[in-house]
């Protein structure tokens, strides 16, 4: 059940392997966020084959930010109605340039957010993380080796798919994706927390996956 207080339009803000895509999917499986995940769906693109995937495969496999211009693009296609949903953004906006294009889709498409989230953790944390982590090639869901693992080895719970480790989650990429990170997102957040600190969240994403939830709940205002 969700309260009143819930969030309508949220953000997820967290290093690479904090964790916050399996806090978004199951947030998302829990109290009906469509979830808005840059990062899945130019990976879709870049198994589609598409115009936009083949402009932004490099950028991917270097770990790079793919540029605003790009994400720009990828919303306009992907982001419909999103007034009427209960949304939730999962790796976006990830630079102070996509902090504007963020605005302009608010204005535009006539919704706010009313969370920004920053599930914290080290680095040396989200490092060891990203090692262990799978996904499904086919649905996106995420694994662990040790913290969240399937249910039958390397086997997807949801679609049976066999699991992947991504490409970008080698040590030189993911030491890489670090920097990039504290560069340019961590601004982002600094940005809101200086114009919105009454909307903005911090939880300890160092802790266990169930109490990370958990704490994600209360900070969000949701009852279980
Ligand atoms: P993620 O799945 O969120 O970890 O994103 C994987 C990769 O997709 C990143 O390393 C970037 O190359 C790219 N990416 C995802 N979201 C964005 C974004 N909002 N802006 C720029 N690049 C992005």
């Amino acid at each position: 059940m969700v309260t009143a207080a819930a969030p309508m339009h949220l953000v997820m803000f967290g290093r690479p392997g904090s964790g916050k895509s399996s806090l978004a999917e199951h947030l998302g499986a829990e109290f009906g966020y469509q979830l808005i995940r840059t990062g899945e769906m130019l990976r879709e693109a870049v198994r589609r084959g598409d115009f936009l995937g083949a402009r932004v495969e490099n950028h991917l496999a270097r770990g790079d930010l793919v540029p605003d211009e790009l994400i720009f693009e990828l919303l306009e296609i992907n982001l419909k109605s999103p007034q009427k949903a209960r949304l939730l953004f999962d790796g976006f906006p990830r630079t102070l340039g996509q902090v504007e294009l963020l605005d302009r889709f608010e204005k535009k498409l006539g919704f706010a957010i009313d969370c920004f989230v920053d599930v914290v953790v080290t680095r040396e944390d989200s490092v060891a993380r990203m090692t262990g982590r799978r996904v499904c090639p086919t649905c996106g869901a995420t694994y662990h080796l040790l913290a969240k693992p399937p249910r039958l080895p390397e086997t997807c719970d949801i679609d049976g798919s066999h699991l992947e480790k991504r490409k970008d989650d080698t040590m030189e990429v993911v030491s890489f994706r670090q920097k990039i990170y504290e560069e340019q997102t961590q601004p982002v957040i600094n940005h809101y927390l200086a114009v919105s600190p009454e909307i903005c969240r911090s939880v300890d994403g160092g802790q266990s996956v169930d109490a990370v939830y958990a704490e994600t709940c209360r900070v969000l205002g949701v009852r279980r």
